[in-house]
């Protein structure tokens, strides 16, 4: 079968034609490491990983479950922690609550983000779907260790699939889905709580069902996509579905960070005989790879790292774990497969900082601090003030001019926001018509403004405004405006 989609990322490597031959089988750019010939799904049973890698995976994928699962319950200002509610416009990010008005500061937040993303790649290659990526972590830390746990390692999984059906295999293969089941919809319910926020999600459950079928009803699909997903999908996930691996081709160089076997000290690759010293096979070609496959047998996409960078590879290291162990046992120095740049490989060299990756990283910090700087420089309040429809202005007994305005207030905050509106540039009078101005939390305010001029600060025609809008003494925004007076008067 053909698969074409594979082969752009397949460039970077000992098989690209650029770098010294690999002496391996060259038909992996032509078929996919979990089809068969006719095209049909292959399923995977890759071995336990284990090693300091995967140690420190799993200790970064206990705190970010925590954060994953506590995520909803967490409030900043009591605002949650993050909020995505496409239907109702409303997002909440680190506390900080969008409205619809500011569109433009999400935007340019969501230009910064995706400008990181392209940089973070450009200069560590894919660590995110390796170290942090949710799919990653709840499929290789949750998931398949559940499966270990139930179905043992790789060659007692093969051998319970193909087993006929019997009362163990039942049992086995029934508590492994019950409990897939169950996580999944933990899962969904947490990504649901993401979107609509923890009161309603409560409500969808503590309530009568029959007012709520929509809720319900994504409920369902949110638990049956990712138990597809973790069940079944699997590793299909990141190759087929995910735009950011597919995106990898475009994004990776030779100098970014990346998974590579060390093809210079690797090839010619070989079993290693008994008796022969590591002079004797060095002496004949042959290099350190001894050609155990262990690093293959571990892949949970399939895929023989030696080929080179592959788009499948999600970075998970424990193809790095393998053959460190190997290497150990070998009595070789570890590192034969391990985190380097093409550049790196090739010259030999181990892992610097060079100049570009210093260069990614201080540009990364800088887009992480406009980033910050836009979501905590917003105003708690969006006012406007403009003159109400049809009218002029007027002359008061007292000599002055007045225009009526209309503010709108909207406040982002989840606390009440007393306002107070105060004429910045011109000495005048400011007088909001009605009762004071208190914002309810989330919510907009609207009400009538009098602002009166003496005749010696009015500029023929329109005088320039500047509104101050206070709370609690805190100048929250600083609002600009026009009044009209007769150009007659001047
Ligand atoms: S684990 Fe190491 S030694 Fe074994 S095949 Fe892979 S690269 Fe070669
Ligand atoms: S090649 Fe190595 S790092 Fe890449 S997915 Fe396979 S095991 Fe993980």
């Amino acid at each position: 079968m053909s698969s074409t989609h594979t082969s752009s990322l397949r460039g970077i490597g000992p098989g690209s034609g650029a770098t010294p031959p690999n002496p391996g089988p060259e038909d992996f750019r032509n078929r996919l490491s979990t089809a068969d010939q006719e095209g049909r799904r292959k399923w995977l049973f890759p071995r336990k990983p284990h090693g300091r890698f995967h140690q420190a995976r799993a200790w970064l994928s206990v705190v970010l479950l925590a954060i994953m699962f506590a995520g909803p319950f967490v409030r900043i200002h009591g605002n949650p922690l993050l909020l995505l509610n496409i239907v109702e416009r409303k997002f909440v990010i680190l506390g900080q609550i969008f409205w619809p008005q500011d569109m433009i500061i999400f935007a340019v937040a969501l230009l910064v983000y995706i400008t990181g993303i392209i940089v973070f790649t450009a200069a560590y290659g894919r660590l995110w779907c390796g170290w942090l990526c949710p799919q990653t972590v709840l499929m290789e830390m949750v998931f398949r260790k559940i499966e270990y746990l139930l179905e043992g390692d790789a060659h007692k999984q093969r051998a319970l699939a193909r087993s006929p059906w019997n009362a163990g295999k039942i049992l086995r293969k029934g508590v492994k889905h019950a409990l897939f089941f169950a996580l999944s919809f933990v899962i969904g319910n947490t990504l649901l709580a993401y979107i609509i926020g923890t009161e309603q999600l409560f409500q969808i459950i503590t309530d009568n069902p029959a007012k709520h079928l929509e809720g319900l009803g994504f409920m369902s699909l949110f638990t049956l996509v990712f138990y597809g997903i973790f069940a079944r999908f699997r590793e299909q996930a990141c190759t087929f579905i995910c735009p950011y691996g597919r995106l990898q081709s475009t994004l990776l160089d030779e100098n970014s960070i990346v998974v590579a076997y060390d093809y210079n000290r690797g090839e010619l690759r070989g079993r290693l005989s008994r008796n022969q010293t590591w002079d004797q096979r060095k002496a004949v070609g042959r290099g350190d790879c001894i050609d155990c496959k262990e690093c293959v047998n571990v892949c949970p996409t399939g895929i023989d790292i030696r080929n080179g960078t592959q788009m499948e590879c999600v970075h998970c290291t424990a193809c790095i774990d393998a053959c460190d162990d190997v290497m150990v046992r070998v009595s070789r120095p570890k590192g034969l497969i391990r985190y380097a740049s093409l550049n790196g490989i090739e010259k030999s060299e181990p892992l610097r900082v060079t100049p570009r990756l210093a260069g990614y990283t201080v540009l990364l910090f800088a887009l992480g601090g406009l980033l910050a700087f836009l979501l905590f420089s917003r105003s708690d309040v969006e006012a406007t003030i403009l003159r109400a429809q049809g009218t002029l202005f007027q002359k008061m007994p007292d000599g002055q001019f007045s225009n009526l305005y209309t503010i709108r207030v909207v406040n982002k905050t989840s606390r009440e926001i007393p306002i107070e509106l105060k004429l910045e540039n011109v000495p005048g009078e400011l007088q909001v018509m009605g009762k004071e101005i208190v914002v309810a939390p989330q919510k907009l305010a609207q009400t009538s403004v009098l602002i009166k001029l003496p005749t010696t600060v009015m500029k023929s025609g329109t005088t320039p405004l500047v509104v101050g809008v206070y709370a609690n003494g805190r100048k929250l925004q600083t609002v600009k405006t026009g009044f009209i007076g007769p150009r007659e008067d001047r």
